[in-house]
């Protein structure tokens, strides 16, 4: 057993570990950069270790600051949470390097799954369904057009390292396809170092659906139902859902066994997310493996009643996780709300300090956040936060409850999503679950 872990992250996340470990009877060390002094998680830590200026490259993404207090502290494992290191191969085999455990899958199963085109096509020698498109990396622009016009335009572009709804672009035309392809690739190559790009046919009105899934070392493999992602904007997440109203008792089925092909055949170790895209004629196409913790992984553990975040602390112990196998289905309807400190109209950053606060309580509510009253919003970092995740027997006991939480949860100071969710949860289309990943593209609410 553990007896101390780090935790490289903050906010909202980093709290959700902390309260595991503290339910394990592990002590917690937090990091925090100079911005966050104040911050709940530092707080909320048994012991808490400053690593450097509010930049998150001299912060949350400085490998040397981050194991040096993992040294200091005496912590056996870190826990990377989501974003920053969570996908770093270099990091993970750094911590290996150093004795300290990784609570995450090895650095050479995050280069097989986490570099895109290397999952895809692991997803297709499992006979996994993946759109038309590439498998290698295109260097022959000649030839990726005849490609592209052969599945028929539109085709997306997408960078092998690409992640966060970045790295993306829709080509629908052949005379587009050099420019689209040239800036893409130099684009990705500022952005994550690496200009690999590759092509799949473009789905004009899919749903994204993925499979939580939990591997341990001794071969047992639990997939859990569905979410459905689709409302989003720029391929953001924001509303999540499960188990998804588009998805039948047997096409689940058809996902989960999909999922657990892929897992099975690649020999990953850890808590994962396989997404895919879901058509309207039910046919579902796989599209990236998330090696990590994800933002939502709350609508599973309320569907379930497994704790992954334990799950995956066990995991990295070596422990058995058979006994969690029963609890794999669906309990209940959940959504989840990411409530961002946005302008809900334009989706830009809205910082400054929260005036006023008041968190919506009551049956089947539960909140993963990291704010409080007086808190100031750091403008370094992402704009999350809380996150409103509500369930109840069935998908409208569900809306119900989401209405009458999100009318009662009062933030003043910063702009939220907040009004944004309360004119969807009006909206027919939500209403009667006829949503794609264009829902808000197609809609206007204000
Ligand atoms: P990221 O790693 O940046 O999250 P993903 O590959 O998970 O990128 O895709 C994010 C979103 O982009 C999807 O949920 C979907 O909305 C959109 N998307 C990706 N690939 C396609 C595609 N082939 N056709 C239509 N939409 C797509």
């Amino acid at each position: 057993m553990f007896k101390k872990v780090l935790i490289a992250n903050r906010g909202e996340i980093a709290i959700r570990i902390i309260n595991a470990l503290k339910e394990l009877g592990i002590k917690s060390v937090a990091v925090y950069s100079e911005a966050d002094k104040e911050s709940l998680h530092v707080q909320l830590a048994d012991e808490a270790i400053c690593i450097g200026p509010p930049h998150p490259l001299q912060s949350y993404l400085n490998l040397t600051s981050i194991l040096s207090a993992a040294e200091v502290s005496g912590a056996e494992a870190i826990h990377p949470g989501y974003g920053f290191l969570a996908e770093n191969p270099k990091f993970a085999e750094i911590c290996e390097e150093c004795g300290i455990i990784f609570i995450g899958p090895k650095a050479s199963m995050m280069e097989k799954l986490g570099d895109k085109i290397s999952a895809r096509k692991i997803a297709s020698q499992s006979s996994v369904p993946i759109l038309q498109g590439t498998l290698d990396p295109i260097s022959d622009l000649k030839e990726a057009i005849k490609i592209a016009k052969k599945i028929k335009f539109p085709v997306i572009l997408k960078a092998a390292a690409g992640g966060g709804g970045r790295g993306m672009r829709i080509v629908t035309s052949e005379e587009d396809f050099e420019n689209v392809f040239l800036s893409a690739s130099s684009e990705a190559e500022k952005a994550f170092g690496d200009g690999r790009l590759y092509l799949e046919k473009y789905l004009e009105e899919p749903r994204h659906v993925e499979i939580q899934v939990l591997a341990d070392t001794h071969k047992n493999i639990i997939c859990f139902p569905e979410r459905d992602c689709s409302i989003q904007r720029r391929h953001q997440k924001l509303i999540e859902e499960s188990p998804s109203p588009a998805v039948s008792p047997s096409l689940r089925k058809k996902i989960q066994d999909s999922a657990e092909k892929l897992i099975k055949k690649s020999g990953y170790i850890g808590a994962g997310t396989v997404e895919f895209l879901l058509d309207e004629e039910g046919n579902f196409y796989f599209m990236e493996v998330n090696t990590r913790i994800q933002v939502e992984h709350p609508v599973t553990e309320v569907g379930s009643s497994v704790d992954l975040v334990k799950a995956q602390i066990l995991i990295a112990q070596g422990e058995n996780i058979s006994y969690l196998k029963k609890r794999e289905g669906c309990n209940n309807h959940c959504i989840e709300f990411r409530i961002n400190a946005e302008d809900p109209q334009k989706f830009v950053p809205s910082v400054g300090k929260i005036e006023l606060l008041r968190f919506p309580t009551g049956i089947g509510v539960r909140i993963d956040s990291h704010i409080y009253q007086g808190y100031s919003i750091p403008p370094f970092y992402d704009s999350l936060l809380a996150k409103l995740i509500v369930w109840g027997e069935n998908r409208k006991e569900t809306i119900k409850r989401a209405k009458r939480s999100l009318s009662s949860f009062t933030i003043e100071g910063v702009k939220t999503t907040i009004p944004l969710y309360l004119k969807i949860l009006e909206d027919e289309a939500f209403l009667n679950g006829a949503f794609s990943t264009r829902y808000l593209e197609r809609h206007t609410f204000f």
